[in-house]
């Protein structure tokens, strides 16, 4: 399906799709099965400039936005939901930067996030703060001219790789959800350190670990956004980066669904490829329908940034919702089409099916996202009476 795009974003999604094909999929099951950070993929996407693709042009990117980043992740994301998610969430640690820095701010860590010399991430879960983000306890004491912080940060992605992190903490507790502020932490600032790397069920080739900060001091100027915006600076990132998300879900489905179809035709059982079984081809049907309609959602809300609407929470959290599910059932029906040897090892359906199920997880779970839209459905409709 034609998804009118601009010469320049169909260069960029076919250069993305040439690197999944011929150097992410040989090793996606070796990254799978060792858990290592893929670092030779990330320089080869660094050198093919597409850690530039999202990045103002002042700062050395090319200039695009979410639909460029989306484009990328997606076609990333058939050969390996894991490797991708190295780009991806480098990208969510970019975005605020993007958003919300000073001049200075962008001047020094955007040129070298859009080289892909350096990595991003974005630290808000915390042991007893999941869903409920504003539970946060890290404190980021203002004093003098640092913060200072202490507290642990859980499941970071790109954790112990990445080189600049947003990290969300309090610096007025007495305040609440209105004391809490995004400050930028490098990698080797004293005091802070990694916890162990987790040993997760699939995105296995994406680092997930503990931050933890003991008296790390950081400079004022390292404040993303006002002091007591950080969950501001957190929702919007959010709005922004959740399409990201969506397209991950979205290149696991296609990648499953490619597989499947393909399978299905060299497979025979009753003297016939198991392709010609009509309860079959009603599966791949469906399958591929609710692809096209996810990624359809997908770039109407990376669409609908990139045009610089105001309120993007409830279109962004329902392309997160439906191209995640969609990912799931996809993904599982792909191994049904295999049958036994969709649940082997040796197959690559089982691992999408596994890197799919975290779509459903982070960034908000689906029950959060559906909370999103219901309240902005219920905000809007309060709107039309006034
Ligand atoms: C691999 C991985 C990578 C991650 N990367 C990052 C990262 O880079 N940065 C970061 O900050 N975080 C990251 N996270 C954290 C992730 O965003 C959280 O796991 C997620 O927000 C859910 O929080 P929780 O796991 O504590 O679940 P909980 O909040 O404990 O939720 C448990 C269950 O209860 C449901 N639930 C909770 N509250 C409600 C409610 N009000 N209504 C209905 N249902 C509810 C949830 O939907 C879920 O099903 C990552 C997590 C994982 C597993």
């Amino acid at each position: 399906m034609n998804y009118f795009l601009t010469e320049d974003q169909q260069m960029i999604k076919d250069l993305a799709a040439k690197i999944a094909r011929e150097k992410i999929e040989p090793v996606a099951a070796h990254f799978d099965e060792t858990g290592e950070f893929p670092w030779e993929i990330v320089k080869l996407l660094a050198q093919a400039d597409l850690f530039r693709v999202f990045i103002p042009e002042e700062y050395d990117g090319l200039g695009g936005g979410i639909v460029e980043m989306c484009l990328v992740v997606e076609e990333l994301s058939k050969a390996c939901g894991g490797i991708a998610l190295a780009y991806a969430a480098s990208g969510l640690g970019t975005i605020p930067i993007i958003l919300f820095g000073s001049e200075e701010l962008k001047k020094q860590y955007l040129p070298r996030l859009a080289a892909g010399e350096i990595l991003g991430a974005f630290a808000l879960t915390e042991p007893e703060a999941g869903s409920d983000a504003a539970a946060v306890k890290t404190r980021a004491v203002p004093d003098g001219d640092s913060f200072v912080i202490n507290g642990t940060k859980q499941w970071i992605t790109n954790g112990g790789e990445a080189f600049i992190y947003t990290v969300i903490a309090l610096t007025d507790p007495s305040r609440g959800p209105r004391g809490a502020s995004a400050v930028l932490v490098e990698k080797g600032t004293p005091g802070f350190e990694f916890g162990k790397k987790e040993d997760k069920m699939g995105i296995r080739g994406s680092a997930t670990r503990e931050l933890i900060f003991t008296d790390c001091r950081v400079p004022k100027t390292n404040l993303l956004g006002r002091e007591g915006a950080g969950f501001l600076v957190a929702m919007k990132t959010f709005d922004q980066s959740r399409p990201g998300v969506a397209s991950q879900a979205v290149g696991i489905a296609q990648g499953a669904l490619d597989k499947a179809v393909a399978y299905s035709q060299e497979r025979k059982q009753f003297g016939k490829p198991i392709s010609s079984f009509q309860g079959l081809q009603f599966m791949l049907a469906d399958m591929a329908t609710q692809v096209e309609a996810a990624r359809a959602l997908t770039f109407q809300a990376a669409r609908t940034i990139d045009a610089g609407a105001k309120n993007v929470a409830k279109i962004s959290a329902m392309a997160k919702v439906f191209a995640s599910d969609t990912a799931m059932r996809v993904t599982t029906d792909a191994v049904q089409v295999f049958g036994g040897y969709g649940y082997m090892k040796e197959y690559p359906v089982e691992k999408m099916m596994r890197d799919a199920k975290i779509t459903q997880i982070y960034e908000g779970t689906n029950q959060i996202q559906r909370e999103v839209i219901a309240l902005q459905l219920i905000k809007e409709s309060l709107q039309k009476k006034d």
